[in-house]
């Protein structure tokens, strides 16, 4: 068989409907996808949320509870029942595409009992800054989880097992609480002096309890679902030893197997390598400056540098760790980290990760399928092309014309083993134009078409293997052989 380039779905955004039928849609979709050449396929949190069938699943509750027990007001999660889960996983593992479990254990939300806690009110903007003395607080920490018992795990959790919460139910009020006698991972992002604490009740990863329960947890998880890979969210509110620890625990030292992404939501890209050298290079990360350099070529009305799209990115400075994307489920409209990136720009940003050497690309199901819920409308006809090009033609050498503030080119020179790739793609922000580029020799006399269709005029590569490459104002062209 021949080597495929590798590439992720995220098989989720945040207004899916919570129908419960997502696993369902999956198995159906399972055959497309592996047809435009998705090999990893990034599913959201399968576990009950504190909302129940309404949670996205980053509000965790029960870990445990893959849509099997009635809790939070329904068997399934948002997504569908466990077995339909692990169906959906098993459908996708058997067409050889490699499955990735969104995994969140920063906190967890929608605690069964309240609890008298004492507690110091800290300084929203900066988590060292002491706004009281200790208080006693009623904290929502008590997880007993009635609805599961005893299944897989005796563990229940009381406030010694959190850092702190954000709601007193004494006094109806939000402020950051942290439990008297505790403190603030070291080793987290400096952001708010110490950015430990994000939202619900935080979970204490020093606590030789929790660590234990969460290896547990990790080992069921994978042998269970059987998943080839994980997306761990919030890792910048989480020590970086944690995570070398932990998978090295739950993959019983075959951690080589496990896939494993981080979410370090930073654009600053001396963070990033920072920590993947803290976190002992036990995973990727997603390439959150690149998604922001996106951002502002997409909004900067043509006066962004383009030869500038790479700097300062995971897939430029540190490419065996990146994986790089266009949006995701938080930074669309409407959402917390909302940066989303604008139609017009939509095909160059996906060309600029889906066609060249370097980085790991992800598809994000928004942009794939549409997202009714805010009119953004399915771009499946714009990406299958570039997909089919990645999957195809994109291969062997690559070489750079990024000589143009405005007018930005690359070519692949395509390898022996893929007959017929190589290609030529030329995109700008402003008005379009040519570069000349050389695909070498081998090209000689070779006819050469847009695939995008943006441009349907043939070129004819010269003598020499170069070819006088163009695109329209604000597009892409990618050029292959005819
Ligand atoms: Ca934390």
């Amino acid at each position: 068989m021949k080597n495929q380039n590798h590439t992720m779905m995220q098989y989720f955004e945040w207004y899916l409907p919570n129908d419960a039928n997502h696993w369902n849609r999956l198995v159906e979709e399972s055959d497309h996808l592996k047809k435009i050449g998705i090999n990893y396929v990034w599913l959201p949190p399968a576990y009950k949320g504190a909302s129940g069938q309404n949670d996205v699943g980053y509000g965790v509750y029960d870990l445990y509870d893959l849509g099997e027990f009635d809790q939070k007001g329904s068997v399934p999660t948002k997504y569908g029942t466990k077995s339909e889960y692990l169906t959906a996983i098993d459908v996708l593992r058997k067409k050889n595409m490699k499955v990735i479990a969104d995994i969140v254990l920063n906190h967890k939300m929608g605690a069964d009992e309240t609890e008298e806690v004492l507690a110091i009110q800290e300084s929203w903007d900066d988590r060292n800054v002491n706004m009281s003395e200790a208080i006693p607080i009623k904290a929502w920490t008590k997880y007993t989880f009635p609805g599961r018992g005893d299944t897989y795990s005796s563990f229940k959790w009381n406030w010694t097992h959190f850092h702190g919460v954000d709601w007193d139910d004494n006094t109806s009020t939000a402020s950051i609480y942290k439990f008297y006698g505790k403190h603030w991972d070291e080793n987290v992002d400096k952001e708010k002096g110490n950015f430990d604490y994000l939202m619900g009740a935080d979970i204490d990863l020093n606590n030789h309890d929790v660590v234990v329960e969460l290896q547990n947890w990790g080992k069921w998880y994978l042998e269970t679902t059987k998943v080839d890979g994980l997306r761990l969210d919030a890792v910048k509110h989480i020590r970086s030893e944690f995570f070398p620890e932990w998978i090295s625990a739950v993959s019983d030292g075959n951690n080589q197997e496990l896939f494993v992404v981080g979410e370090y939501w930073s654009a600053n890209i001396d963070i990033l390598n920072q920590y993947i050298e803290k976190s002992e290079g036990c995973m990727r990360l997603f390439d959150v400056p690149l998604h922001y350099n996106f951002y502002r070529a997409a909004t900067s009305n043509g006066e962004f540098d383009m030869r500038t799209i790479f700097d300062e990115t995971l897939v430029a400075t540190n490419p065996q760790k990146a994986v790089t994307f266009v949006d995701n489920h938080d930074t669309e409209l409407g959402q917390a980290l909302e940066s989303w990136i604008p139609d017009w720009f939509k095909p160059m940003a996906y060309a600029l990760i889906l066609l060249r050497k370097e980085g790991m690309p992800c598809v994000f199901y928004g942009d794939y399928y549409g997202i009714p819920e805010k009119d953004v409308v399915a771009k499946n006809e714009i990406l299958d092309p570039i997909l089919e090009a990645r999957n195809l033609y994109a291969y062997g050498e690559q070489v750079d014309y990024f000589n143009d503030s405005n007018l930005i080119g690359f070519i692949r020179r395509g390898d022996f083993e893929h007959p017929d790739s190589g290609l030529a793609v030329v995109l700008t922000d402003t008005i379009g134009g040519t570069i000349k580029m050389n695909m070498g020799n081998d090209f000689s006399d070779c006819e050469f078409f847009d695939c995008t269709g943006n441009i349907e005029e043939i070129i004819v590569i010269d003598k020499e293997g170069n070819g006088e490459f163009k695109c329209k104002d604000g597009s892409v062209s990618i050029w292959r052989k005819k």
